[in-house]
């Protein structure tokens, strides 16, 4: 976990000061690749920074999409199973949509808070909050 850490903490120093303020919000691509029956996404850790997203609950949720089975190492994520670029970066995009992006205005400027049993996304540009799917 130490070293899941540091790289965390790496990945925080390189993103720019203001991710979250661009017009336009980049997601960040997955690199994977296949390793016998296994996919390896080798910057995982990396994109839940740059989402500022639990890398556990992006991997749930890409888990149950692709359904399949997979952990986490460092800031990999490994999965079972043989999955393109394309369809995990697919995926990727369907979290962002569902968990990152403020549906009332379109910003990624949002964290996911918890009130009661619920679990809610809270846009810090516009101030909605939005009940979540538990995954
Ligand atoms: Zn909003």
């Amino acid at each position: 976990m130490d070293d899941y850490n540091k790289l965390l903490d790496r990945a925080i120093d390189q993103l720019p000061q203001k991710v979250f303020e661009t017009k336009r919000f980049s997601v960040p691509r997955a690199y994977s690749m296949i390793q016998g029956n296994r996919t390896i996404i080798q910057n995982f850790g990396e994109i839940a920074v740059a989402l500022n997203r639990d890398p556990q609950h992006l991997l749930k949720f890409l888990l149950r999409e692709l359904g399949t089975a997979g952990n986490l190492e460092g800031g990999r994520a490994i999965m079972q199973g043989k999955f393109t670029h394309y369809l995990i970066n697919d995926r990727i995009d369907e979290y962002v949509k569902r968990f990152v992006i403020c549906h009332e205005c379109n910003r990624p400027d949002t964290s996911i808070i918890r009130e009661d049993r619920i679990f809610l996304l809270k846009c810090a540009a516009c101030g909605a909050k939005a009940p979540l799917k538990t995954l």
